[in-house]
């Protein structure tokens, strides 16, 4: 088998590999699978982003978790090639991507998991790794009137691949991200093994393939812990024209306690103008409503801020107790009053609110055009000199789509997990998720991405990026700091040749790791 693989890996460096050694390939890896040439136009060459594009040597349908050690053992046993999981293909910068290797569809194992489980009394959800969260959700709430505590604000993610990185989202304050909310993985190690681990069993593996950037592992099956899902949801959003009373607010909500806060909290910064995508029309959440620019100080500056929550209840509740639990929190808010929205949707209408997004940009054209986004986690000691600088001098007519900004509680992070935060108890999520349709050119908006990291390094502040992407080793030993050192070990255990994820460009194939 492995003298196919070598043949069929030399004769394939200028061009995707023909039928007929797809089909051998096939045979010698003996899946019960499926698998592809790996054109560089193929959905395995691109990502969301649109900035990277590289040709794989095949694309791999699993059939499930033995086809997946499969595809990972044979590549450990050639001297180069290299095995990338690929979620739903939604990083920005290549990260699920294999040049010359082999790609997992990770989609095609995505029904091969869906097992409640009751254990002393709380409910858990088995999953697979490449099963998508809105069909989770979709699934636990017809079927058993239960849903995951924590989310990401967009669902045509899979499992693995949010969990490969944390998953984050306006419950995040209360629960945690996701990665703080699964209980048990099952894992595909760098040498082909499959391993079942949790807090107790395989430790080092399961805290470390969470927020592990799928360096250690791929995650074939999750365990999610669940809670009764809610039938609506009260949606809101309110403005701000000074951002010490927005970060006051939003941070005096995320360090409520449960019933004293709403379920939900996040913000965004927007346009101090009419534009019709960065500015006030981006606010109400409904066509009838109205955003009245007269309503805003003649103070305001060039940015405004906009704080969103929700509140969950049930279809039995009276709409006047509704109304009483949101006015009673509203009413410690400082926001200006005539600038409020609500709206009242079903909880799965609430968690799949960046579907219609979706849907209006693909009608646009705009979802298939590059998106450079950047994600920061910034300490709440560094947020007030980013605002002052980022968003009301470098972004101040905005990125030509959400510009989001919400606090995060450290405590609600598990250290042992790969994810590196920044260091203080509360920091904020800072997401630029640009969309180009024709304004300037990409090239510029990577740039200005460059220019602002570059600025958070010159100004010494306390940040560390989410969904991080580097170059060089020595950027990615910066950014891992003082967790560096564990990351290698890590790595040196369960994927000493460095197959997996070479997207992430942070180790290099090799027979034996060298830190
Ligand atoms: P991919 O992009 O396919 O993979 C990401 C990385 O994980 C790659 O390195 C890949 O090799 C690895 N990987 C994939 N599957 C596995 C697996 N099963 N096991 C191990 N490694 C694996 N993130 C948030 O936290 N909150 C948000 O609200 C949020 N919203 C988003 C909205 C949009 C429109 C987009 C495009 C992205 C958003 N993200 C958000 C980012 C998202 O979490 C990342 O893109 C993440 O990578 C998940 O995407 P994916 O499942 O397509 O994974």
């Amino acid at each position: 088998m492995i003298a196919c693989l070598g043949r069929i890996v030399q004769d394939t460096d200028a061009g995707s590999i023909p039928d007929d050694d797809v089909s051998t390939l096939s045979e010698s890896l003996d899946l019960q699978g499926t698998i592809e040439s790996g054109g560089i136009t193929g959905v395995a060459g691109k990502d969301f982003g649109g900035l990277y594009f590289v040709k794989p040597l095949a694309l791999i349908k699993p059939s499930g978790t033995e086809d997946i050690a499969r595809v990972v053992k044979a590549a450990s046993q050639t001297s180069h090639l290299t095995v990338a999981a690929r979620g739903n293909g939604h990083s920005i910068n290549g990260q699920a991507m294999a040049d010359g290797g082999f790609v997992i569809d990770m989609r095609s194992t995505e029904e091969n998991h869906f097992k409640l489980l009751t254990i002393d009394g709380s409910h858990y959800i088995d999953v697979s790794g490449g099963a998508l969260w809105e069909d989770v959700l979709k699934r636990c709430v017809s079927m058993f009137r239960l849903a995951p505590r924590s989310w990401t604000d967009y669902l045509s993610l899979t499992v693995g691949g949010t969990l490969s990185n944390a998953g984050v989202s306006g419950q995040a304050f209360r629960f945690g991200p996701q990665t703080s909310n699964v209980t048990e993985l099952e894992v595909v190690t760098g040498k082909g093994e499959i391993t079942v681990c949790s807090e107790t069993q395989n430790s080092e593996l399961f805290f470390g393939a969470l927020g592990g950037l799928g360096q250690l592992g791929i995650i074939t099956r999750a365990r999610v812990k669940l809670q009764p899902a809610p039938d609506m949801v009260r949606w809101i959003r309110v403005v701000y024209t000074e951002f010490q009373e927005f970060t006051r607010d939003a941070e005096f909500l995320v360090t409520q306690e449960e019933g004293e806060s709403f379920d939900y909290v996040e913000g965004f910064v927007f346009s101090n103008s009419d534009d019709p995508i960065n500015g006030w029309p981006s606010v109400p959440l409904d066509p009838d409503h109205e955003f009245n620019p007269a309503y805003i100080p003649q103070t305001a500056g060039s940015v405004l801020y906009c704080l969103e929550v929700a509140l969950h209840y049930r279809n039995s509740d009276r709409p006047s107790t509704v109304d009483t639990a949101v006015s009673r929190l509203l009413e410690r808010l400082g926001f200006i009053q005539r600038l409020k929205f609500q709206l009242n949707v079903s909880y799965v209408e609430f968690l799949l609110r960046v579907k219609q997004v979706e849907e209006h940009a693909k009608a646009n054209g705009n979802w298939d055009s590059p998106h450079p986004w950047l994600n920061i986690f910034i300490s709440k000691s560094s947020i007030v000199d980013f605002d002052r600088t980022v968003f009301r001098k470098m972004l101040k007519d905005g990125v030509g789509g959400p510009m989001l900004i919400y606090p995060l509680l450290g405590r609600k992070w598990d250290s042992r997990t790969s994810v590196v935060l920044p260091e203080g108890e509360i920091f904020y999520i800072v997401a630029l998720l640009r969309f180009v349709p024709n304004g300037p050119t990409v090239e510029k908006l990577v740039a200005q991405n460059h220019e602002i990291i570059k600025w958070c390094n010159k100004e010494d502040l306390d940040f560390k990026l989410y969904l991080p992407h580097y170059q060089s080793k020595e950027d990615w030993k910066r950014h891992f700091g003082n967790q560096w050192t564990r990351f290698v070990e890590r790595k040196t255990s369960f994927d000493p040749m460095a197959i997996l994820a070479p997207g992430q460009k942070i180790f290099k194939r090799t027979h034996t790791i060298k830190p």
